[in-house]
């Protein structure tokens, strides 16, 4: 459909046919919160909402960038191509900068997107318009970069030429996800892992609920819990909170607030661990039980929830949701629910209804089936 609909944009744009269509998912985090900059474990799964690229090689050096979603085309040459360019389209020229800036040959193309990913909603559209890109790039190019190579590019595209200073989980898990599983994430030492999240067969689904709040103080909270742990580290002599092994020592020796946020990082990376054992056993049950305690986690010791996905996690659970978390940064944003299929509307309702009644706006609530990472769709 998406195929579709950016293969009849590019021939509005152009008069012709795109030489290919490539997609790049949105990501969520099933279980792993704040563990990224503690060198520790993430295990983001792809969703089924992607951008959709369709894209040709142009002969005169130029590169023209357009977005169906916005209804705005760009058209830039290579000496445009400058880090700190304000615009949605830097997103697309980064990822041309950075395969240049890595030394590969890159000729000029039309580029015309559509996403279903929602904007800034924490579901990473960005990363899903430059993993779409990447790999059209990769592929009109010739260019044979390894998935994990096309990831950290992706990133450079969005650290050094957007200028948003973010990990490589969202990167990462459009670029290397694969359907029906989750992709366990060394943040240390980029080491990957597929692990089985075959949820649809075992009967469940993952309910994500989009709260649609988001509180603006996000950013100074998230630089103060970062500054929490690296205080940490210099208390405890460690490079960082992943090599905390002995959690009771370690709270002994630390400020009370201080020793409750390492307590939040220590523990989600053991249940990220634990999330991994639970599934390659096929244990839903237990996987539910280590996503509800990682809420716990975030609302008591990180204090990064807040009332709406409090609410959220509580009413799923009430409807017998096998676990529910929030998921993200924090404040706000999206929940995950694991609720067996036949549960799906109740589960889904009575958030809704609980959210009326607190007055909230209504949530979003869709469908999270792990899905395929960035490739080629025709
Ligand atoms: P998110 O959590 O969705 O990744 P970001 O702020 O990181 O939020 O990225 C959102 C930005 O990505 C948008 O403001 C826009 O510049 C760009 N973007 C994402 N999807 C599209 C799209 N379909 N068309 C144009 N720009 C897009
Ligand atoms: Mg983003």
């Amino acid at each position: 459909m998406l195929t579709d609909q950016a293969a009849g944009a590019f021939r509005a744009l152009t008069g012709t046919d795109p030489v290919g269509v490539w997609s790049g998912p949105g990501r969520i985090n099933l279980i792993g919160e704040h563990t990224d900059y503690n060198d520790g474990f993430v295990l983001p799964f792809a969703l089924p909402q992607a951008a959709f690229l369709a894209a040709s090689p142009r002969t005169d050096g130029r590169w023209r960038l357009r977005s169906v979603d916005l209804d705005d085309t760009v058209e830039l040459g290579l000496d445009e191509l400058v880090p700190g360019t304000p615009g949605w389209h830097s997103y697309l020229a980064g990822v041309v900068w950075a395969l240049r800036e890595a030394g590969h040959e890159v000729v000029g193309a039309d580029l015309v997107l559509t996403s279903d990913v929602p904007l800034g909603a924490g579901l990473s559209s960005s990363a899903a318009i430059e993993c779409a890109a990447l790999t059209a790039l990769a592929d009109l190019n010739g260019l044979d970069i390894a998935p994990m190579d096309r990831a950290k590019l992706a990133r450079v595209a969005e650290n050094a030429y957007v200028g948003a200073p973010t990990g490589l989980l969202d990167q990462a898990a459009s670029t290397l996800c694969v359907a029906d599983h989750a992709l366990f994430l060394d943040c240390r030492t980029l080491e990957t892992q597929q692990v089985p999240l075959a949820v649809t067969a075992a009967g469940l689904e993952i309910l994500v609920i989009d709260t649609r709040t988001r509180h603006s103080h996000v950013d100074g909270e998230y630089a103060a819990r970062r500054a929490s742990c690296e205080e940490a580290c210099r208390l405890l002599g460690v490079p960082a909170l992943r090599d905390v092994t002995d959690l009771d020592d370690a709270l002994a020796r630390l400020p009370e607030q201080t020793g409750r946020r390492v307590r939040h990082v220590v523990t989600e990376n053991q249940r990220v661990l634990d999330a991994m054992t639970a599934l390659a056993a096929g244990d839903y049950p237990g996987l539910g039980r280590l996503m509800t305690a990682s809420h716990a986690s975030m609302r008591d010791d990180y204090e990064i929830t807040e009332a709406s996905v409090d609410l959220a996690v509580e009413v799923a659970l009430a409807e017998g949701a096998l676990g529910a978390r929030m998921t993200g940064g924090g404040f706000g944003g999206c929940v995950l629910a694991l609720v067996s299929a036949d549960r799906v509307d109740a589960v889904s309702e009575a958030v809704i209804a609980a959210f009326a009644a607190a007055g909230l706006p209504q949530p979003v609530t869709f469908l999270g089936r792990p899905s395929a990472g960035a490739r080629r769709v025709r």
